[in-house]
Order: C-alpha cells, then sequence, then structure tokens
C-alpha cells in the first residue's frame, strides 16, 4: 500500500483523495491537504519520505 509522503499514512490507492507525479514517481495523498502541502515543496517530501518517529499531522 503506497504511503502519503507528507503524514506518511498509508493510503490505498483506489480511494485516495489526490495523487501527484513527481520525478516520473506517483505519490498518493491522504488528503487534499497533503497533497497541497506535497506541491508546494515535491523535492522535500519526494526525497526523503515519511521520518520514521516523527509523525506530524497535518491530515
Ligand atoms: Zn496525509
Amino acid at each position: 500500500m503506497p504511503k502519503d509522503p507528507v503524514c506518511g499514512m498509508d493510503v490505498d490507492e483506489t480511494s485516495a483523495a489526490g495523487r501527484s507525479e513527481y520525478n516520473g514517481a506517483v505519490f498518493h495523498f491522504c488528503s487534499n491537504r497533503c497533497k497541497a502541502e506535497f506541491d508546494k515543496s515535491p523535492a522535500k517530501y519526494a526525497r526523503g519520505g515519511p521520518k520514521s518517529g516523527a509523525s506530524r499531522k497535518k491530515c
């Protein structure tokens, strides 16, 4: 199951609220808020992925 790169939640790709492409990879989001956050600075989220241990809730 793909992960929301912004909040680190597991996202079901069939019911994802949004998706974005960056660097040829597709990212799925649990909410439009997370998608907007990703679209603002995709490099930040696409690079390292969600940080383990640090769960920031934005959605
Ligand atoms: Zn999210």
